[in-house]
Order: structure tokens, then sequence, then C-alpha cells
């Protein structure tokens, strides 16, 4: 399980403007003399522009955007803030209706239902899907709400080691004959649940061969795309586009809004059962307030300046931008010498630290460069696998690239992390 902890001494430091390509980050004072027993620190209050390599604001949709920002703001006018209702009750608005049928049109795929946060789309679905004759296999590196999920659903868990195919199959072979029905004993269904890009790895999932696994054994597959929906595939479409799968393959396709379309919410789409079927059971339909209005329009406008509904090309250049942004930075650490970890157009770059010790240190360094960037440690890594994270956005600029490469490659010589570079022992 993933524990989404960072070590103290990180970028956990007040930001003071809207998660564009740059940020207003609050610098930090030591203030350990004040404190006999303990080191403590506190914010100076003053502000440090500085580069954001740190949020998942790939497409660059979450600062002001000249096609969503006004769109946005007219219907916070006509709409309010909230719906302060949930769907079932008094939140479903032509936008919220408008917003499904635009998503599952997106996705290629007969129908999607949202949910005002992202997290609940997991934490709140799964257990809709889910009960007590339920295998789950999920992937080990599986996000936190993911695994709150499967365990309100009350369902038998297996985890798989990450991204391994053939230990998921070894799963699926000891708990289910091929070609048996989905209905064999013990279990009434097994679920494969992964994520189309994990966020600390960069990677993709082998979606292609867990698709082939996933019909050979009868089993029905669950995908969270949070870091993958508008980030990869040609036309930001995703794992499926990007791996050449086809959608209706994937029997749930979750994913958020909080990336790409710099809003908040989540969705689930689908079969047209397997929506309607959440529409009468989930609880995060039923019992939570709706994507608030402003939150609904700003993915509506993102989505269909993705589309191109607009008549200009801006939103498939956003997602090209963003694709060679990714590959020039990780081709640039490549050349450093850097271990870095994920695939080619993944819009997360970690670069491996090995030594705990030293991320506190980086982290300052960063910052003293002008660089805002999160690193990460034990436990949301293992002891081991410490590691900085770049995540890249369509909004940076081959300038604002260059210079935290130039950033970067300073703290390689100074922390001697060219791993690459360097040639083993042995005699
Ligand atoms: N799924 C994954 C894979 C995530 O990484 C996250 C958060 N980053 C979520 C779900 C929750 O999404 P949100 O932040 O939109 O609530």
């Amino acid at each position: 399980m993933r524990l989404c902890c960072r070590i103290q001494d990180c970028w956990n430091r007040p930001i003071a403007s809207a998660p564009g390509a740059w940020i207003d980050v609050m610098d930090r004072e030591d203030i350990a003399g004040k404190y006999k027993s303990t080191r403590k620190l506190g914010f100076t209050g003053k502000l440090q522009r500085c580069l954001n390599l740190g949020s998942y604001n790939y497409l660059g949709f979450a600062a002001a955007d000249e096609y969503c920002t006004p769109r946005v703001i007219e219907t916070m006018g006509q709409w309010g803030i909230s719906t302060c209702s949930s769907r079932a009750e008094g939140g479903t608005t032509p936008l919220h209706q408008e917003l499904e049928e635009l998503v599952a049109e997106f996705l290629g795929v007969e129908d999607a239902i949202t949910y005002g946060m992202g997290f609940a789309t997991n934490s709140a679905s799964i257990p809709a899907l889910c009960d007590r004759g339920t295998l789950v296999l999920s992937d080990a590196l599986n996000h936190t709400s993911i695994v709150a999920g499967v365990k309100a659903g009350g369902a038998a868990v297996k985890v798989f080691r990450h991204n391994n195919v053939r230990h998921l199959e070894s799963l699926l072979r000891f708990h289910i004959a091929e070609g048996q029905p989905r209905t064999h004993r013990p279990w009434k269904k097994i679920i494969i649940i992964v994520e189309g890009i994990y966020s600390m790895e960069g990677e993709a999932t082998p979606l292609a061969a867990i698709v082939a696994l996933k019909k050979k054994y009868g089993a029905y597959l669950y995908l969270d795309e949070a870091h993958s929906i508008g980030a990869m595939g040609a036309t930001g479409r995703g794992l499926c586009e990007h791996a050449g799968v086809d959608p209706r393959d994937v029997d749930v396709l979750m994913g958020t809004f909080t990336k790409s379309f710099g809003s908040a919410g989540g969705y689930v789409a689908g079969s047209k059962r397997l929506v309607d079927f959440l529409r009468r059971h989930s609880p995060a339909h039923l019992y939570a307030a709706s994507i608030a209005p402003g939150a609904a329009k700003q993915i509506i406008s993102a989505l269909k300046l993705i589309r191109g509904d607009d008549g200009s090309e801006r939103g498939a250049a956003k997602i090209k931008q963003l694709h060679d942004n990714s590959n020039y930075v990780r081709q640039q650490l490549l050349d450093m010498g850097l271990h870095v970890l994920g695939d080619w157009d993944s819009p997360v770059i970690p670069i491996m630290v090995y030594h705990i010790g030293l991320l506190a240190t980086l982290s300052r360094m960063l910052y003293s460069r002008h660089i805002a960037m999160v690193v990460v440690g034990f436990p949301a890594t293992p002891l081991l696998l410490c590691r900085c994270r770049v995540c890249i956005s369509a909004s940076h600029t081959r300038e604002d690239l260059d210079y935290a490469l130039d950033a970067i490659r300073d703290l390689v010589r100074a922390a001697g992390l060219d791993y690459a570079n360097k040639g083993g022992g042995g005699g």
C-alpha cells in the first residue's frame, strides 16, 4: 500500500499564487533556537518566485486560460459556487449532464458519471462495485484512494508486484481456472485494479497485456487514469489511446479532473449498465454534493478546447507541447547520467536519489535556485528508493526547462547523483 506522506523538510511550503508554470512559494526560517527540545521550522512570510515542477497541471489549464476562465466566471455568476446538494437530490444541473455526455464521448464509451472529488471517486465507487464475494487483484503501487475503496468494500485483496504481468497471471491462475465464467467459485467476480500512469514512478501500466489477461481469465479491469487522462495519447484520450487498446475493453475507466483539466472532481466511465448501477448504488453520487458548477464548466471548456471545438489547434498543441517538454527533459536527465524512472511521453519524471539523507538538502538547494519540486522518501517510497519528482506542464517554455536543467546539472555534480556515469567496480 502506498502511504502518501512526504518527509518533513520537503516542498511543504505555503504557495501564494495559482499553480501556473511559475508560482510564489513562501520562504522558511529555522527557528530552532526558540524551542529547546525540538527543531522547528517556521515561515518568514516572504515569497519567492519559483519554477513550478511540482503540480499536476499537465496541460496548463490550472492558471487563467483565455478560453476556459471567462466561461467559468460567467457560470459562477449564473450558478453560484456550490450546488449545495447531491446529484440524487437537487445537485444535477444541465452542466453535469453536458459534462457526463462529453466525458463519455471523449473516452469512446457509452456513459459516464462524475463526482465532486477524485479521491472519493475511487474510495466510494469501488465499494459499490465489490463485496465480500469479490477478489481484487491490486497493483502494489496503487493510490491510497484505491486502497481505501477496496477496504471499504470488504473484498478480499491480493496485491501483485508493481506492473508485473507474470505475477498477476500467477494470481489469476491460482484463483480462477482459464476460460471459467466470471461466477467461478468461490469468487462472484475478480477485479484487477491498476493505474494508467503511476504518480511516483511516471510509468504506464502494461495495459494491452493486462487486457489480454482479464479476457483470458474472465476478470474485470478497473483503470485509474488520474495521471494519464489528458496527458497520454496523441489526442489526450489517455492510456487506451497511448497503448492502442479499445477503451470498451476496460470495464471501468476512472479518472480525476484535478490534473490535466485544472479543475476538481472525478469520473467513472464505461458501459451504460455500469454507470446506471453506480447512479443507483454509489454513495458519493447519492450522499455527497455534486461537482461545483464553475469546476464543471472548467472541465467542459478544457475538453472542448482539446477537441478543437473553438476552431483552433490550441488544445491539440497543448498535448503535443506536453509530450515534447516531457521527452526533452527526460532525455536531458538521462544524458546527465541520472537514473530516471518512467515512460516516454509521461509528464512525471522521478529522479532517483537512493540516499534519504540527501533529500532535505536537495529540496533546499532546489528552492535556493528558485525551483519548486516535490522530493519523496519513506514511507511514500521504500526506504532506499527516495527520489525527486519532476512534473512537467505544457505551460513550461523551453527556456523554463533549460533553467531547471541547469540547476539540476549543478545539483547532480554537488551531490554525485550521476550514477549511470559511474562505472561499476569489480575485479
Ligand atoms: N487517483 C490517483 C492515482 C491519484 O494520484 C490521486 C491524487 N493525486 C487521486 C486518485 C485522487 O485525486 P484528487 O486529488 O483529484 O482527489
